[in-house]
C-alpha cells in the first residue's frame, strides 16, 4: 500500500467516484494514502477499471453501488463503510447529471431528476455520513457545484438551480458543523473535459472557450487537485466556494 501521504488511514467516500471528475478525485485521494470508497450508480465496468488502475500504484479503492437519490441506499453505504473501515473522514459529493432543455420546454421530470440527483442527493449522502463525522469530532465535506450555479446558462435552469442550492447548502452547513470540527466547502468548476461536456456541440464549445481567459476547458485532474488541497492542507477553510474556472466570470 502507498504509504506517504497526508491521508494515510483516512477513509474517504466519493459519490459518482468511478468516472469523470469523481474518478480523478478518487485517484488523487488514494495517491495521498486514503482508503477511498468510490460510489457509482450504474457503470460497474468503469468502477472495476478504476479499482485496477488504483491498485497499480499501490492505492486502495473499493467501489460500492448506490443511487444518491435514494436515502436508504446512502444510509446503507455509510453503514457499510463504517462497519468495514471504522470511520468516515472525507465525503466528496460529486455525483451529478445534466438534463438540458429550454425552460419553456422543460417538463417536471427534467426538473425533478436533476434536482433529485444534484441537490437532494447531497442531502441524502451528507445526512447519512454526518452522524459518523460528528461522533469522531472530525471531518471534511466537499460539494462539487458549478460555475453554472453562479452565473446561469440557457437550457440549464434545473442544473443551475440545483448547483446554486449546493452553494447555499455548503455555507449553512459549514456554520452548523464548525463546532464539531467538520469543514464544509464547495468547488465550482468551470467547463471540464469529461463525458458531460462531450455532449456540447463543437460550435458552442468554441464560443465558450473564447470566454475563458485561460483559453481552454479544465482537465479533471485540475478539479481533483483542488479537492485534495481542501481535504488535506486547507485546515482553516470552511464555508467557501472555490472557483476552478480558468478565470471565467459573468
Ligand atoms: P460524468 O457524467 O462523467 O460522471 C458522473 C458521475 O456521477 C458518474 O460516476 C455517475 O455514475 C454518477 N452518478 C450520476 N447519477 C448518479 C446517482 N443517481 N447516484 C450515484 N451516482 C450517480 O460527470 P462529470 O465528471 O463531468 O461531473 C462530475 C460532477 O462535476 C457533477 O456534479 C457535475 O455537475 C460537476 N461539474 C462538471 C463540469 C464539467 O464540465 N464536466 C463542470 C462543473 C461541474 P454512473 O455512471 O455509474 O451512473
Amino acid at each position: 500500500m502507498y504509504n506517504k501521504g497526508y491521508l494515510n488511514d483516512k477513509v474517504a467516500v466519493v459519490t459518482g467516484g468511478s468516472k469523470g471528475i469523481g474518478a480523478s478525485i478518487t485517484e488523487e485521494l488514494a495517491q495521498e494514502g486514503a482508503i477511498v470508497i468510490a460510489n457509482y450508480n450504474k457503470d460497474l465496468k468503469k468502477a472495476e477499471e478504476l479499482v485496477e488502475k488504483v491498485k497499480e500504484f499501490g492505492g486502495y479503492v473499493s467501489c460500492l453501488p448506490g443511487d444518491v437519490t435514494d436515502e436508504e441506499h446512502m444510509l446503507r453505504l455509510a453503514e457499510t463503510v463504517k462497519s468495514r473501515f471504522g470511520r468516515i473522514d472525507i465525503l466528496v459529493n460529486n455525483a451529478g447529471i445534466t438534463q438540458d432543455k429550454i425552460f419553456s420546454k422543460m417538463e417536471a421530470n427534467d426538473w425533478n431528476k436533476v434536482i433529485d440527483t444534484n441537490l437532494n442527493g447531497i442531502y441524502n449522502s451528507t445526512h447519512s455520513v454526518l452522524p459518523i463525522m460528528k461522533e469522531q469530532k472530525e471531518g471534511s465535506i466537499v460539494n462539487i457545484s458549478s460555475i453554472i450555479g453562479q452565473m446561469g446558462a440557457v437550457g440549464q435552469v434545473n442544473y443551475s438551480a440545483a448547483k446554486a442550492g449546493v452553494i447555499g447548502f455548503t455555507k449553512s452547513l459549514a456554520h452548523e458543523m464548525a463546532r464539531y470540527n467538520i469543514r464544509v466547502n464547495a468547488v465550482c468548476p468551470g467547463f471540464v473535459n469529461t463525458a458531460m461536456t462531450e455532449k456540447i456541440p463543437e460550435n458552442i464549445k468554441e464560443k465558450l472557450v473564447s470566454k475563458i481567459p485561460m483559453g481552454r476547458f479544465a482537465e479533471k485532474e485540475e478539479v481533483a487537485k483542488t479537492v485534495r488541497f481542501l481535504v488535506t492542507e486547507g485546515t482553516y477553510i470552511t464555508g467557501q466556494e472555490i472557483n476552478v474556472n480558468g478565470g471565467m466570470y459573468m
